[in-house]
Formats: structure tokens, C-alpha cells, sequence
């Protein structure tokens, strides 16, 4: 089993807080799609023949292209690959160009999960966020997809906005729940260096919400997510019963991974790699044949704390049969070692079937007890 990851680099404009590799030339697109349909012919044996059980199409912003290049990225991967009948094949998509025209179209390919950068449903914040569509344009675009028939729809959203209240998170949360959607990522706004957003605040513009208050609205997206009968299944990612992503639960389960298109990473068990994060060189190395990527030969060490981190993110934990099983019991002791004060003071659980994962007090200094957690040589 496997999965394939495709990325669309293309947005119409760039919204404030993003350091994803994007790019604003919408004019490269039937060039960038040509390129990205020879990458899948050219690597086809990166999986090694495994049945493709998941496919993303990622960016960006997928929905910038149309339906047709949608539909011949997808005839091609269908062309040199083995997808399983009940794949999971998700593409995101922004809400404002999810007109019912486009989702109608939508619903004829192979897509079966609709994945949309919501953010947050309040207008004043959308437009700090440069983002492009309005609240309404949100609960408009759920709406058509799942007037089309789309069963599976999955919403972002963004907490921890410059001078947001509680009340305005609340809002956004309830708001999220009476969409009826089944799926919904919640992540904590961060202020990546570099982005205009990290200027503003630099520059005394904006306020980041102190840390209390953030904690605050963590606790509150997962009570309520919880009463409207959510499974809270990794520490961002909330579901209906049934309805988590295949796809990144495969990547947390350590599934290898084929990655096409300008930025986009790969996994094959042993090695990592990624594509060059520029339009123009990915394309021009895809169609000379002389692809740019760089290549990581992963240590048990790397892969260790990679299971470690992934696995304590997730509902259900690390597996110590499996940790045991692919790194031996030096590794195992190691873990146990480490995980033991921790055990004691309440923050991880050891689950019936010999896991161990985060207790609820746990969550909220996840980053901590990972830290504490890695192999360091
Ligand atoms: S639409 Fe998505 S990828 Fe594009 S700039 Fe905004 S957050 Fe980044």
C-alpha cells in the first residue's frame, strides 16, 4: 500500500501568515501540469509496484486549475499507477472557486474528499489574512460540494488570530459545526519568519494572543468539537466517526509516499527526498530529464524519532510491538527509559494493547515531552 501526493503551487494572491512554496504565475499552469504528468511517467517505479490507497492533491491551491488539467493529472496517475477501487483522493480547494458550476464538474472525476481553507468565518479577519473569499463564500462552497454529492468534506481552520476573543473562536467553531462537515483541522496561527505576517508583528503592528488565552482556545475547539460528536484523532485533526484522513494517517503510519510537482516530498521507507521549490527549475529539470531533488538516506535514529513524533501526535499512540519490531529492544528501552517520567506524572498513557500516547494534561505541552523524547547521538 501507498500514496501519492500532488502538489499545485498556484494562488491567486498570498495570504499574509503563508510560508508554503507557492507562486502567483498563473500563467505557468499548462506547462506546470505537462511537467507534473512526466514526473509521475518518470518515476513510476518510486513505489515499487504498490497499490496506490490514497491520493492528494495538494498546494497552493488546486482549484486554480481547471477542470480539465484536474482531470488529466488524474487519468495520468491512473495511467501508471494501481489505484485501489476504494482509494481515498482528496483535493483541497478554496472556497471561492467552488462555484456550483466547478463543484458539479468536480464530482465527475474520481475526487472523493473535498478539502477547503476555510480559516476562520469572520470577514474583518479574513481580509488581514489576505485571503480571498468572504464567510459567506465558505458556507456557500460546503454547501454546493455537498449539494453535488460530495460525502466527505473537510474544513481548516485557524485559531489564535491577532486580537482574537473567545467568543469569536466559539463562533467559528459552532459556526464549522452547523455545516454538517465531516472532517476539520484546526491550527494555531504561527508567525513563520519571513512572511508579512511576522513583519507586522515585528513591527509592534499586531499582538500575538498570549499563551493562556491560547490554551484556552484549544481546550474549547476540542470540548466542543467533542459535544458535536467529533473524534479527536491526532492533535489538529477532528472527525465523524470514520471520516479521518487516510492520507495523512498513512504518512503518521509510516506508508511510503511518491510526492510530484515543484516542493513536493517523497518517502520509500529508507530515504527522503523533495523536489526543487521553484517553478521555473522543476519544470525545466522534469522536461531535460535532469530532475532537481535532494536526497536524505534516513538513520534508524531519524526513523525512530520520526515514529516517535508522528505516533504521539495521533488518538492512538506508539505502538511498542511495532517500535519494538523495526528498531529493536535497545530502542525500546531507550523509549521506555525516557517515556517513564511522564507515565508517572500523568501527561502519557499505556493504552490496553501495549501503546503509549497522550494523556489529555499531555496535549497541551506536546512539544515538550516530544523534545524530551528523540534520540539524540
Ligand atoms: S491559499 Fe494556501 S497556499 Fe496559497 S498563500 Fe494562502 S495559505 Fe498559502
Amino acid at each position: 500500500m501507498a500514496s501519492i501526493y500532488l502538489h499545485i503551487p498556484f494562488c491567486a494572491k498570498r495570504c499574509i501568515y503563508c510560508d508554503f512554496y507557492s507562486t502567483t504565475l498563473l500563467e505557468e499552469r499548462d506547462a506546470y501540469v505537462q511537467a507534473v504528468k512526466q514526473e509521475l511517467q518518470q518515476r513510476k517505479n518510486y513505489l515499487q509496484g504498490e497499490d496506490i490507497a490514497t491520493i492528494y492533491i495538494g498546494g497552493g491551491t488546486p482549484s486554480q486549475l481547471t477542470i480539465q488539467q484536474i482531470a488529466d493529472l488524474l487519468a495520468c496517475v491512473q495511467q501508471h499507477y494501481t489505484i485501489r477501487p476504494d482509494a481515498e483522493i482528496t483535493m483541497e480547494a478554496n472556497p471561492d472557486d467552488l462555484c456550483p458550476e466547478f463543484v458539479a464538474q468536480l464530482a465527475q472525476l474520481p475526487i472523493n474528499r473535498i478539502s477547503m481553507g476555510v480559516q476562520t468565518f469572520d470577514d474583518k479577519k479574513l481580509r488581514m489574512l489576505n485571503r480571498r473569499h468572504t464567510a459567506k463564500q465558505a458556507v456557500n462552497a460546503v454547501k454546493a460540494c455537498q449539494d453535488a454529492g460530495f460525502e466527505n468534506v473537510s474544513i481548516d481552520l485557524i485559531y489564535g488570530l491577532p486580537c482574537e476573543t473567545l467568543t469569536e473562536w466559539e463562533n467559528d467553531i459552532d459556526t464549522a459545526l452547523q455545516l454538517n462537515v465531516q472532517h476539520l483541522s484546526a491550527y494555531h496561527l504561527m508567525y513563520e519568519e519571513g512572511t508579512p505576517l511576522w513583519k507586522l508583528w515585528q513591527e509592534h503592528q499586531v499582538k500575538q494572543v498570549d499563551e493562556d488565552l491560547s490554551v484556552t482556545f484549544f481546550e474549547t475547539l476540542t470540548q466542543r468539537l467533542k459535544d458535536g460528536g467529533f473524534e479527536h484523532y491526532e492533535i489538529s485533526n477532528f472527525c465523524r466517526q470514520g471520516y479521518h484522513s487516510r492520507h495523512n494517517s498513512s504518512y503518521w503510519e509510516g506508508v511510503p509516499y511518491l510526492g510530484v510537482g515543484a516542493a513536493a516530498h517523497s518517502f520509500n521507507g529508507t530515504s527522503r527526498q523533495w523536489n526543487v521549490a521553484n517553478l521555473k527549475a522543476y519544470i525545466t529539470g522534469i522536461t531535460t530529464d535532469n530532475p532537481s531533488f535532494e536526497l536524505e538516506e534516513l538513520t534508524q535514529e531519524n526513523r525512530y524519532n520520526e515514529m516517535v513524533m508522528t505516533g504521539l501526535r495521533t488518538a492512538k499512540g506508539v505502538n511498542l510491538d511495532k517500535l519494538q519490531q523495526l528498531f529493536g529492544n535497545r530502542m525500546l528501552q531507550y523509549f521506555e527509559a525516557n517515556t517513564k517520567p511522564f507515565l508517572a506524572n500523568g501527561d502519557l498513557e499505556r493504552t490496553a494493547d501495549n501503546r503509549i500516547k497522550l494523556s489529555h494534561q499531555g496535549i497541551f505541552i506536546s512539544d515538550g515531552i516530544m523534545g524530551e523524547l528523540m534520540f539524540v547521538s
